[in-house]
């Protein structure tokens, strides 16, 4: 079969391999669709150092049983899936509460020593295979990885109905956060940005107000106003910039939560107002959790109520992935989310 092989720093070539083999409770899917992540680009091009090579990465992907080999007699072959690709150890507390995760020894298909997605088959649990209805398109399918997360972290702590939240960063996380929020409930949603290309961005998915921290006077100031001097319910912060993150508490209200999704760099020492968070009862929380909204996304995708392949910016063959790639190393405005399509 044909594979994207990955052999180190900025080497990412088509090569022929062997087909999977698939032992008990295992199936063999074939890939319909694959998201490109970040992350994979960070891992390719050498700056994130996770796994090892060679490898065979891709960790959103969408694809059809064409082999299973399990007690579950209900995937039939042909099935379309999407992966949940966290794998943990099975027993250990985090593993028994559902956040695979946070194993020790957890694990992801798509990562070392796992083969993922960027090739015309994969090997995966069967415990991992989510089924999708017929009304799934491939490309939401590809990218419903990449929604997981956010969703989870919405879902955990809940957003009010008729609530405030306020979202830094208008990628693909940014946005997922923005719809999924508004399918909440939420009745302001803000976000925040730095350029006129996020500004309409943000309208385009959803916000109902946008508040420009480059040039606006007192950022702060004005989403007060807009939350009628309450602040917001649930700030998101999905950028990793350093003073992004350290102005996230100015935004929330007495008692609300932060979410903290987009990671800062290696050497970015964060302040946050330590006292005032004590005694306005500010929560903060990481988001990195991927276990639980594979189901309920899967049905909000089928039902409409959520366009996720509207995210979707641009489409490649695996033969063209490296021109994917190219896209994060370019800094390349128009890209939201690219996929591999088999
Ligand atoms: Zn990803
Ligand atoms: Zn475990």
């Amino acid at each position: 079969m044909k594979a994207a092989v990955w052999f180190g720093e900025d080497k990412l070539e088509i090569k022929e391999v062997p087909m999977p083999q698939i032992g008990d409770e295992e199936a063999l899917l074939r890939v319909r669709a694959a998201g490109v992540c970040a992350t994979d680009y960070h891992i390719i091009s050498g700056k994130l150092k996770i796994g090892k090579a060679p490898n065979i990465q891709g960790h959103e992907i969408c694809g059809e049983v064409v082999q299973i080999n399990s007690r579950r007699t209900d995937i039939p072959v042909g099935q379309r899936c999407v992966v949940a690709t966290s794998l943990g150890c099975g027993y250990c507390d985090a593993c028994r509460e559902g956040k695979a995760y946070l194993c020790n020894d957890s694990s992801e298909i798509g990562y070392y020593p796992h083969n993922g997605g960027y090739a015309e088959y994969v090997k995966v649990p069967v415990s991992a295979i989510v089924p999708i209805s017929d009304s799934v398109s491939d490309k939401a399918g590809a990218i419903l990885e990449s929604t997981v997360c956010p969703t989870e972290s919405l879902m955990r702590l809940g957003v009010p109905f008729a609530g405030s939240v306020v979202i830094a960063g208008t990628g693909p996380a940014g946005l997922a956060f923005l719809m999924v929020a508004r399918l909440m409930g939420a009745d302001k949603l803000i976000v925040l940005v730095r350029d006129e290309k996020s500004t309409k961005r943000a309208f385009a998915y959803g916000a109902t107000h946008v508040v420009n921290v480059k040039t606006s006077v007192d950022p702060v100031a004005e989403v007060s106003m807009i939350t009628d001097g309450k602040k917001a319910d649930v700030v998101i912060e999905a950028t990793g910039a350093k003073p992004m993150i350290e102005s996230m508490p100015d935004y929330v209200k007495k008692g609300g939560n932060i979410i903290l999704y987009g990671i800062p760099g290696d050497n970015d020492q964060i302040c946050f107002p330590v006292t005032k968070m004590i005694v306005e009862e500010i929560s903060v929380h990481g988001a990195v959790g991927n276990t639980k909204a594979w189901y309920p996304l899967a049905k909000v995708i089928e039902s409409g109520k959520l366009d996720l392949e509207s995210l979707v910016t641009h489409e490649f063959s695996i033969d063209n992935i490296n021109e994917a790639f190219d896209l994060f190393r370019k800094k390349d405005p128009t890209l939201i989310k690219a996929i591999i399509k088999f």
